[in-house]
């Protein structure tokens, strides 16, 4: 049920002579990559991005499989490998510092050193992007939808700015909080599975002059509450990323208000030893910033009429899958596809779109039951402390040190291995 107000009086009706105008909202990766296909199928596309501009911030994501090709086909290829993280491995260390083990033949964030996959920050994958888009897409940042209302031939949307207008088709890739999911589809709580788990992750200077280096700290070897930091901009920046679990309510966990964001973060992890009382401190300086729970969203169906969903916001698997962004691009890949063999006609566009993705989105979804385990507390330490990035697992162990006593890198069973060649198979379709 979308949220009502007056339906428009003048009714145009779509006929496929005309171009087909499409509002996005949303402008991370899932956003951007729709638009960027959109465009280049012939579409009218307004993007609305309720941040001041693209969102900086975040950590590495992973680019896998099928989701390399979809780059490929943006002709981004090149360029985005050239932006890898190029992180040359990592270490465990103690609350003073001490290393107790390291490797140089993977990452807890970015899988296999040298390994097929790309990592990258997410802010600077979502620069590339947008910027690859043809000059036709209109950006309203600082603004969102505030009602719509479907009506027979389209949706009439009221933007926050007080402005309103009417577009064919309206797209929801406005993250795991969607927005126009709540519209549209109802409240939150019906769709968010959470795992109890909450990340936070912001940039602070690379005081500690590592290397293209990943160094995490996680007391008594167990998930509870750990910190990972990575280099990043050569080597100019780390990206510090945290993590805790609570079984507090939600709301209580998650408040809107920034500052009370970070002071939480401060409360929940003041246990922490290694630098984190500094990345702390750092937290406050920065914007680029980002904290959320951990969850999955699980719809039975991610369309309703002139209204679909993308990403995150219709099936977000979770940072712990490490998937996110790859089923993004690749699903912004296929909704545009159907939508232009459609000729613009959601009717049979919108159901193929979810009938060819289905299976390889619960696929993704399906890492989060052996990872999350990780993070109960219970497994076996250290866990990727960070967006799990593991597609496979190199052979030899010569590089990989972990004093007696202390438990080694814990690579990935065969279970997990498998599960993740599962989901980074997808045959792109030629649209
Ligand atoms: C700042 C940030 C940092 C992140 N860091 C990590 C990370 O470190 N590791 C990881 O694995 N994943 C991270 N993620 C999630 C990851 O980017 C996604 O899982 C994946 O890329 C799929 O993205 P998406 O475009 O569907 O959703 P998102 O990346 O969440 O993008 C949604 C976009 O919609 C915008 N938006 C939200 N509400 C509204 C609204 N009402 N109106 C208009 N716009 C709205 C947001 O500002 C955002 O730009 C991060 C996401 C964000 C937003």
């Amino acid at each position: 049920m979308a949220n009502t107000s007056t339906a428009p009086n003048t009714s145009t009706t779509p006929s496929r002579s005309r171009t087909t105008s499409v509002l996005v909202s949303g402008a991370g990766i899932a956003g951007t990559a729709l638009a960027y296909w959109l465009e280049r199928y012939g579409f009218r596309v307004t993007v609305v991005e309720r941040a001041p501009s693209l969102r900086g911030g975040g950590q590495a994501v992973d680019i896998r499989g099928n989701a390399l090709g979809v780059v490929e086909r943006m002709g981004l290829l090149e360029e985005v490998r050239a932006r890898r993280t190029g992180l040359r491995g990592m270490s465990l260390v103690d609350a003073d510092g001490r290393e107790l083990g390291r490797t140089t033949e993977w990452t807890a964030t970015g899988g296999p050193v040298g390994g097929p996959d790309v990592e990258i920050l997410r802010d600077e994958l979502a620069e590339l992007v947008a910027g690859a888009a043809g000059p036709g897409i209109e950006y309203r940042f600082e603004d969102a939808i505030d009602t719509l209302v479907q009506y027979g031939d389209g949706v009439q949307v009221r933007f926050r700015s007080g402005t309103e207008q009417s577009f064919d088709l309206v797209v929801g890739a406005d993250g795991l909080h969607s927005n126009t999911r709540r519209l549209v589809f109802g409240p939150e709580a019906d769709y968010l599975h959470s795992v109890g788990t909450y990340v936070a992750g912001w940039s602070v200077p690379n005081h500690l002059g590592l290397d293209r280096w990943e160094v995490i700290h996680q007391p008594g070897g167990t998930t509870d509450r750990n910190c990972l930091a990575m280099t990043a901009r050569d080597n100019t920046e780390l990206r510090v990323f945290v993590s805790f679990r609570s079984d507090e309510p939600l709301d209580r966990m998650l408040p809107r208000d920034r500052t009370e964001q970070r002071r939480l973060i401060a409360e929940r992890c003041a246990h922490l030893g290694w630098e984190v009382p500094r990345f702390l401190r750092g937290m406050w300086d920065t914007d680029a910033f980002h904290y959320d729970v951990v969850a999955q969203i699980r719809m039975e169906r991610w369309s309703n009429d002139r209204v679909a969903l993308l990403g995150d916001a219709g099936y977000c698997c979770s940072p712990l899958t490490g998937q996110g962004t790859s089923v993004a691009l690749t699903a912004a890949y296929v909704l545009a596809g159907e939508l232009h063999a459609a000729d613009g006609d959601h009717r049979t566009a919108f159901p193929a779109y979810e009938r060819r993705l289905r299976d390889h989105v619960a696929a993704n979804q399906a890492i989060l039951d052996l990872t999350a385990d990780l993070y109960s507390g219970d497994g076996p330490g250290p866990a990727p402390a960070a967006p799990a990035g593991t597609t496979a697992t190199p052979e030899g162990d010569a590089a990989t040190t972990a004093p007696a006593g202390v438990p080694d890198f814990d690579r990935p069973g065969p279970e997990l291995e498998e599960a993740f060649r599962a989901a980074t198979v997808f045959d792109l379709p030629d649209y």
